[in-house]
């Protein structure tokens, strides 16, 4: 008996140390990048090689710290650019950085690395006819440097308001003070229910999105173009690399998308932004849309409800096969 309970203990590890198994996990990760491929098509290619193909391994200190010194321009400058007409595209080349105009005033919505706060989205707004006055919310996706260093200086020169995920208020506000950008006060902290917020004629649905970080949010709100007034969903929170071999953090992640995936079809969702313009190519569609005007060719922004829905299922598809990678066993 004793020797038959050994055996039943020792079974498990043997099934999970077995070629079938490698080999079925080999099989299920090549089957989920495969739809995620095929979803991708060539709309969302660049985040499926991003997310989906093995990435080199990240650095003990991942994120990065942000350099001290703002690295050259020629790097990363990008002149902005207007892409709906309550729209406008304030970016560096890898990070994506918005204003929502509204009836009262402005949106923005993420704020890159600190050097870009004032040639990106001061200088931005003010060469497209904005005013940086008109700042009345700052809606920041997740903390993480590269989105988050201009919120404390928009809050103190403009009496922005700032609006976080819970979780990344707490990850702030521990930061020291000499930290890059500076630190916000505490302002408007948005719960696991999501919220509404309303400016003016504009309301935007804040869902939260946990996983790239524990507060990320992510949106859904109107554009106009022309006479038509279209959904955006914007994504916030894009990378996962880091996640450990902890199960429930993929799958926060994978839930995550899922989520956000059904109230960007809720609302009909026909455009799609990222705070990544180096995965979703936003410098280049936003640059793309006078010569589309002028070829007659849709706007290169409104990809339509189902494309929308495909950008998810890349992002589902991929963690799911990154979670295979980094939690089941593999030969
Ligand atoms: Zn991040």
């Amino acid at each position: 008996m004793r020797r038959f309970l050994k055996a039943l203990c020792i079974l498990p590890s043997l099934l999970l140390a077995s070629p079938a198994v490698a080999q079925t996990t080999a099989s299920r990760i090549d089957a989920h990048i495969e739809t995620a491929k095929v979803a991708a098509g060539l709309d969302w290619r660049n985040t499926f090689v991003n997310l989906c193909l093995p990435a080199t391994p990240l650095p003990p200190n991942f994120p990065p710290p942000t350099p001290a010194v703002a690295p050259d321009p020629a790097g990363w400058y990008a002149p902005p650019l207007k892409v709906f007409d309550n729209l406008y595209w304030l970016g560096t080349r890898q990070h994506s950085s918005w204003a929502l105009q509204t009836s009262e005033g402005l949106i923005i919505i993420d704020t890159n690395f600190h050097w870009a706060t004032d040639p990106e989205i001061v200088s931005g707004l003010l060469t497209l006819g904005l005013n940086p006055r008109d700042i009345k919310y700052v809606l920041i996706s997740h903390a993480h440097g590269d989105h988050d260093q201009g919120a404390a200086t928009l809050q103190s020169r403009y009496g922005a308001r700032i609006v976080m995920g819970a979780p990344d208020w707490e990850d702030t506000l521990r930061r020291p003070a000499d930290a890059p950008g500076g630190v916000p006060r505490r302002d408007i902290s948005v719960g696991r229910d999501g919220m509404n917020l309303t400016l003016g004629d504009t309301t935007v649905r804040i869902v939260p999105t946990p996983g790239h970080t524990p507060g990320t949010l992510s949106y859904v709100f109107p554009v106009k173009n022309g006479s038509a007034t279209l959904m955006a969903a914007y994504s916030g929170g894009t990378i996962m690399r880091g996640f450990g071999a902890d199960p429930a953090r993929w799958d926060e992640y994978i839930a995550s998308q899922r989520r956000i995936a059904r109230a960007a079809a809720d609302a009909n969702a026909t455009v799609m932004l990222s705070n990544h313009s180096e995965f979703d190519g936003a410098y280049t569609r936003a640059r793309l849309i006078p010569a589309a005007r002028q070829l007659g060719e849709d706007h290169p922004f409104i990809v339509g409800r189902e494309s929308v829905q495909r950008y998810f299922t890349v992002m589902t598809e991929c963690a799911m096969a990154a979670k295979l990678r980094a939690t089941a066993p593999q030969r």
